[in-house]
């Protein structure tokens, strides 16, 4: 029985692959001391609607919108008192905006109904919430300063395989493989370094290791297969692009 419980465990991680990480952490946060949320907010519920504005649109977008939706929308019951299409004006350019709309109405009536008209400050209550998933309650928790954790995006989930952390392609166990490389102290930190990383210089398609503040630490997994398939600057364009930036007739 103790046996199984024992193959089950996940196994720690050595102490000189912490002692990266952690390196690669401090290096980060040298290099980069404004790293934090970009999102603009002034109440828990605009942080909670912003997160969700944010997903598949860039943060700079989202702070484009929310000056006025949120003077539309002061308060959770304001929210709660509209239909999603109410909001949909507001939110047009940030994309996939039915669907944010619907999740933010329907997420405020439930604040409204069952915690008082006050964002829950408790992981259980913020995932039951309409269109709140592990990673935005994670960012929402993080920013309400309510305890450590480590939210997965898609610029973690990179950079965290290129740095050799992890192989997993799920955010859950990338979340769970970085909380054990790491001390709890620096999951909330550590999350904002890799997302700012991940733009600042481990972009998706064309990294650049050069000027790479953690590049003596990276083994750079799959990097190579990225350059490989990425286009190659000055290459002629394919026929498809060349027709798509073709002006059309007047
Ligand atoms: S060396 Fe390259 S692959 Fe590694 S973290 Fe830096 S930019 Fe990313």
């Amino acid at each position: 029985m103790r046996r199984d419980v024992a193959a089950r465990a996940p196994r720690p991680p050595p102490a000189a692959e912490q002692a990266r990480a952690l390196r690669v952490l401090d290096l980060l946060d040298a290099a980069l001391p404004e790293a934090r949320i970009a999102l603009r907010f002034g109440s828990d519920h605009e942080l909670l609607v912003s997160v969700i504005l944010s997903a598949q649109c860039t943060d700079a977008r989202v702070n484009l919108v929310t000056p006025a939706l949120f003077a539309r929308y002061p308060e959770p019951a304001a929210y709660a008192r509209a239909e999603p299409e109410a909001l949909w004006p507001f939110i047009q350019s940030c994309g996939l905006y039915r669907n944010k709309a619907r999740s933010i109405v329907a997420a405020m009536r439930a604040i409204e109904e069952r915690h008082g008209g006050k964002v829950p400050r408790e992981r259980e209550a913020l995932e039951e919430l309409p269109g709140v998933g592990r990673k935005t309650a994670g960012v929402v928790l993080i920013h309400l300063g309510a305890g450590q954790h480590f939210p997965v995006d898609t610029h973690v989930g990179r950079v965290s395989r290129r740095l050799g952390f992890t192989r997993e392609l799920d955010p859950g166990k990338v979340e769970r493989r970085l909380m054990t490389l790491l001390p709890p102290e620096r999951w909330n930190r550590g999350h904002q370094l890799l997302v700012w990383h991940g733009r600042r210089w481990c972009a998706a398609r064309a990294p650049d290791c050069g000027g790479c503040p953690v590049a003596a630490l990276c083994p750079r997994r799959g990097v190579e297969r990225v350059r490989a398939t990425a286009p190659t600057r000055g290459a002629a364009p394919s026929s498809r692009r060349r027709r798509a930036r073709r002006p059309s007739r007047p």
